[in-house]
């Protein structure tokens, strides 16, 4: 039976288009691809989302970035996204997505941003924009390549914004500077992953040398609580995917997940999922699992994230109008 956070109109602003791809859909491009000896049916592929920390979940992404090899295989798999996030009852989703990742294939950004567009667009349901990931690991003169790529179909694709993944640990913030500002003045809105694989320096560094509006999970900032009295002081939203950090080894279990501390503090915590596919999770789920930690409010939490997003105020408003509604008539 459906429950309210099934059916509650829901917003999720950090989610990779990549790691969201359902897994059916998946196993039908691996095999379409030939198929692959370590995933000899549907159940093995399930089993092969599980990591021992952080890096190892960076290996099996980059696996299974080797199943996605045409124009045609991102709009399918765009198009498997936005109905997933459809039948959630996810009626607004910011995706990212890695063009440096799939270069190897052939694929330019700008082949990638439209082909992915044709996708979302078979679904209006769920209304789903894009940003795209300029991926720390390949460093910041290969992020600005990207970024001149993107902004060639930005418009036709609706990229909206900008993050960096990848590996936090390894490549702090601040050598993507120029490339931020860069993206800022051409109109995008900016975001970073920090506070994961790094600690709070990696977020000073998000907020001071990248002038991000948000921060991609950010839950480590709980380690410095100047960073967390400037976070709520700032009002900074934070994207915030609770299940992810418990299968990447960030966060221990959900009785001491850092989010409870944001949460508690007064932070502008919203909630994502951040890689469905890859961590077994839902926005449902994990509003769920919060709930039994008392005072968190669902309807609130979302509003949170709607007025975080990148739309425009007419959409922003008729958006939070739809949420508050249907809190209304619950
Ligand atoms: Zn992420």
């Amino acid at each position: 039976m459906p429950d309210r956070y099934d059916a509650a109109p829901k917003v999720e602003l950090h989610l990779h288009l990549e790691g969201a791809i359902p897994m059916a859909t998946l196993w039908g491009l691996i095999e379409s691809h030939g198929g692959d000896p370590s995933v000899p049916d549907l159940s093995a592929l399930e089993r092969r989302f599980a990591y021992r920390d952080f890096p190892h979940f960076i290996d099996t992404w980059w696996w299974m970035t080797g199943f996605l090899r045409t124009e045609d295989d991102f709009t399918v798999a765009a198009e498997a996204v936005a109905r997933h996030l459809a039948e959630q009852n996810i009626v607004y989703a910011e995706a990212s997505f890695s063009p440096t990742d799939f270069e190897r294939h052939g694929l330019t950004p700008q082949q990638m941003g439209v082909a992915i567009r044709q996708g979302l667009d078979r679904v209006p349901a769920t209304r789903v924009v894009l940003n795209v990931d300029l991926v720390r690991d390949p460093g910041p003169e290969r992020a600005e390549t990207t970024l001149d790529a993107v902004l060639e179909v930005s418009s036709e694709a609706d990229v909206r914004g900008i993050t960096i993944g990848g590996s936090e640990q390894d490549h702090p913030p601040e050598p993507f500077a120029a490339v931020y500002r860069r993206a800022s003045e051409a109109g995008l809105r900016l975001t970073a992953h920090a506070g994961e694989a790094a600690g709070p320096e990696s977020v000073w560094g998000a907020l001071r040398s990248l002038g991000v509006e948000r921060i991609g999970h950010g839950v480590r900032s709980v380690e410095d609580p100047a960073l967390v009295d400037h976070l709520v002081a700032k009002e900074i939203p934070l994207e915030v995917c609770p299940t992810s950090n418990l299968r990447t080894g960030v966060a221990s279990s959900w009785e001491d997940h850092p989010v409870h501390t944001l949460l508690d503090a007064g932070a502008n915590v919203t909630i994502s999922s951040d890689d469905p596919t890859f961590f077994h999770c839902s926005v449902a789920e994990e509003f769920r699992k919060l709930s039994r930690y008392g005072g968190r409010s669902m309807e609130k939490m979302t509003l949170a994230a709607v007025e975080a997003s990148w739309l425009g105020d007419v959409e922003r408003f008729e958006l939070a109008d739809r949420v508050q509604e249907w809190w209304r008539g619950s």
